[in-house]
């Protein structure tokens, strides 16, 4: 068994294995996890520090998940866009394509919810249906592969999937969205990133939401993954209790790129039931990005996103640095408050 093989094997899945120390209401673990499994592998445990930390609030069941009502099971409406099991087609020159439905470690937040570490919904044949769907759909030149995390599927599935979705003439690009790298960095192995390499242009979006994440375990995975070649982006979710708070965030986006890895996107978290005790105000997310726009490197600057509700799509959303046109110029607003007009250039 490989050593990160190994790590998982060794995941805490039920109330009583949690460490004593960290005093948890195993009642009330027991309970969520009818309904919403946990799954804690040792090395992000180990990342825990006191009881109610920003890990502890990512991984450990809070009753809250199964008491409070509100939110939606599937509030991006991904079954609904979905034209084969596993694949959600919603934009028009990308799919999303699901071929794992394992995670080094279950997020409470996750807006996967339902389905992760649940139901089968990957097998063999989601994954063929998938491929045969790419390759009958000219349009998709971009293919990300989600799931779960494709990361935990063995080298030889991975090298399986990867060259079936190259040998598409036109897919163009192959991204994977993996959290492997903050959750299981062990995973990222020579062997993984030799595989990964043949398969150029090929993107990596990991997923950091705290800067106690970033260790050096996780800088040592994203060193060979951007050693090989694969650019490596963040999607950080904003969570209440974690991250919601400027100088959090903009100490995480600095650590992320000192170990190249360049923020990408900043969601704001989806309305999914079970998680809303997670959930912050739009201003405080727009708060957080005026803290950082203008005051460190654009590089550290992720795009602020809502996934609008029933598949509408993500959207940017930001600061406004516009005050307001007068005749022919434009009044704008810096990152330090002071106003400059800015002439608008009519012909
Ligand atoms: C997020 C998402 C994508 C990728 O969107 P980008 O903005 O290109 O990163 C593609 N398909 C679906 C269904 C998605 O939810
Ligand atoms: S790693 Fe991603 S898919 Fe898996 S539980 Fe966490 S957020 Fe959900």
């Amino acid at each position: 068994m490989e050593k990160w093989e190994q790590i998982l094997s060794n995941a805490i899945t039920k109330a009583r294995e949690l460490p004593v120390l960290l005093n948890t209401d195993e009642a009330a673990v027991d309970k969520v996890t009818t309904s919403y499994p946990m799954f804690i592998n040792p090395y992000y445990l180990g990342l825990i520090q006191k009881k109610e930390d920003a890990v502890y609030r990512q991984a450990i069941p809070d009753i809250r998940e199964v008491t409070d009502g509100k939110g939606f099971e599937d509030p991006l409406n991904e079954e609904g866009l979905s034209p084969v099991p596993g694949l959600t087609h919603k934009y028009p020159d990308r799919v999303l394509f699901l071929v794992s439905n394992r995670c080094a470690m279950y997020c409470r937040f996750c807006n996967r919810k339902r389905k992760v570490g649940r139901s089968i919904m990957v097998t063999d044949e989601t994954i063929k249906g998938g491929i045969d769907y790419i390759r009958s759909n000219r349009k998709i030149r971009d293919v990300l592969l989600s799931g779960g995390d494709p990361l935990l599927l063995s080298d030889q599935k991975i090298h399986h999937i990867l060259s079936k979705v190259r040998s598409i003439p036109h897919v163009e690009i192959i991204r994977i969205g993996t959290r492997v790298p903050c959750t299981l960095p062990q995973r990222v192995t020579t062997q993984l990133v030799l595989i990964l390499k043949q398969f150029h242009p090929l993107f990596i979006n990991t997923h950091f939401n705290h800067p106690s994440e970033i260790t050096l375990e996780a800088s040592h995975a994203c060193s060979l993954l951007a050693d090989a070649g694969i650019p490596i982006g963040c999607q950080t979710v904003l969570l209440k209790g974690v991250n919601d708070d400027p100088k959090i965030m903009k100490e995480l986006m600095q650590k992320l790129v000192r170990i190249r890895v360049r923020p990408y996107y900043l969601f704001q978290a989806d309305l999914v039931k079970g998680t809303s005790h997670f959930w912050t105000s739009l201003k405080k997310g727009l708060d957080i990005m005026s803290r950082l726009q203008g005051h460190i490197s654009g590089l550290c600057i992720p795009r602020f996103m809502i996934d609008l509700p029933n598949g509408g799509g993500k959207i940017p959303i930001s600061p406004n640095y516009i005050r307001g046109i007068k005749k022919d110029e434009m009044m704008t607003i810096n990152y330090l408050g002071e106003t400059y007009p800015y002439p608008l250039l009519t012909t």
